[in-house]
């Protein structure tokens, strides 16, 4: 029996793929609704269809274009494959769906609190004896720190708005802005008034926010903070029966701190651990783990750069056949996409410099 702790995107979709194959399954959330509260602008690359059916239950918006903005206000206009912008709550809830008609049980109000001898406490006072226990429970992950590997994560604060905006925009572009301190801020739209406006960076968050909303006028319809796991490629994501997935594991693309698609990639791989016996360390690193990394490459490198490296950086995308490139190699998998860069345009290497 395999009991995994947080009905999230990653949690659901390990239940479903070990349901299907005919393993008993519980999820045990804390909260009494699916998908609640919501923590995430919930854009997915083309992907996610490599995981999922993508229904349109969920969808709220696609998009196929966005602008880049360096700090000194230029941008470069990029072309996408489809991205999906979906409803966290819809997303949770339906892949939660999906695991129960397979066969999942799920067990809302249960907190997991500790562990002991493969015995799961919540807060409710129930305790179980389970063969395979998952912390599939997010950056904070009581799991991890209750089997010990909590390790030394470090964290990225995100916080987010959703804005009635007073203009109308093409809902058909997600705006992304880049700036030192390892800031980034979006504007990813719903429809053509009302946007998901949020900032990620590792300092001064507050300060980033406020000016973002400062700039865009709109009324505030709602607000969401959340942490961000740095991926780190060693941290332990197993002990004994003990395995850690998704955000719990900081699989989290360390550029756009994405962690769905990294998430459901990385709980493939303990499918494979729990169904035939594969070594699930060895699946991540061989698999999602290489992007991974490269993502956290990238990261180190920009977190080093100026304000005039950013401005260069978006004035080298401009040129034509690195736009053609970026569109080729989708962000989520960004190792082709740097190779063919450096060949492409060796310009780029002297952002090396910052390594
Ligand atoms: C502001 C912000 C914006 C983001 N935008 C994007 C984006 O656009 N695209 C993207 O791919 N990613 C994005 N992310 C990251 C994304 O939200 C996470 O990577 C993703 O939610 C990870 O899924 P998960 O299932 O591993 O964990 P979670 O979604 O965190 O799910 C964990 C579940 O476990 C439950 N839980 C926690 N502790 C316990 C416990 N002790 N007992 C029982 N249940 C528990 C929680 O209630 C929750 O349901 C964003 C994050 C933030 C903060």
């Amino acid at each position: 029996m395999v009991s995994i702790i947080g009905a999230g995107p990653v949690g659901n979709y390990l239940a479903s793929q070990l349901s299907s194959k005919g393993e008993k399954v519980n999820v045990y959330e804390e909260h009494s609704k699916i998908g609640v509260p919501v923590a995430c602008t919930g854009i997915l690359t083309s992907y996610l269809s490599d995981f999922v059916k993508v229904s349109e239950d969920y969808i709220v918006n696609k998009i196929n274009e966005t602008h880049v903005y360096s700090p000194n206000g230029n941008f470069v206009k990029l072309r996408l494959k489809k991205n999906f912008i979906v409803d966290r709550t819809l997303f949770d809830s339906h892949f939660a769906e999906v695991a129960k008609s397979e066969g999942a049980k799920y067990h809302n109000n249960h907190k997991f609190v500790s562990m002991k001898n493969s015995v799961l406490k919540f807060q409710n006072g129930n305790k179980i004896k389970s063969d395979v226990i998952v912390g599939a429970d997010g950056p904070n992950s009581l799991v991890a720190r209750s089997a010990g590997i909590f390790g030394d994560r470090k964290f990225v604060v995100g916080h987010q708005a959703r804005v009635k905006l007073k203009k109308k925009i093409d809902s058909n572009v997600v705006e992304f802005f880049l700036g030192e301190g390892n800031y980034i801020g979006w504007l990813v739209p719903e429809d053509d008034k009302v946007v998901r406006l949020g900032v990620a960076s590792h300092q001064g968050t507050d300060e980033h926010f406020k000016d973002l909303i400062k700039k865009r006028n709109g009324k505030i319809l709602g607000w969401q903070s959340g942490a961000i796991p740095v991926y780190d490629p060693k941290l332990k994501i197993e002990k004994d029966n003990t395995f850690l997935v998704g955000d719990a594991a900081t699989q989290v693309k360390a550029t756009t701190y994405g962690g769905i698609i990294p998430g459901m990639n990385a709980a493939n791989a303990l499918r494979d651990r729990i169904l035939e016996g594969n070594s699930y360390t060895k699946g991540v690193k061989k698999g999602i783990g290489k992007s991974l990394k490269t993502h956290l490459l990238v990261r180190n490198i920009m977190n080093k750069f100026s304000e005039n490296d950013y401005n260069d950086l978006i004035e080298l995308c401009g040129n034509d056949s690195v736009k053609k490139l970026i569109y080729e190699h989708d962000r989520e998998y960004p190792i082709k996409l740097l190779m063919s860069l450096a060949i492409k345009e060796p310009r780029f290497l002297k952002f090396l410099r910052c390594f």
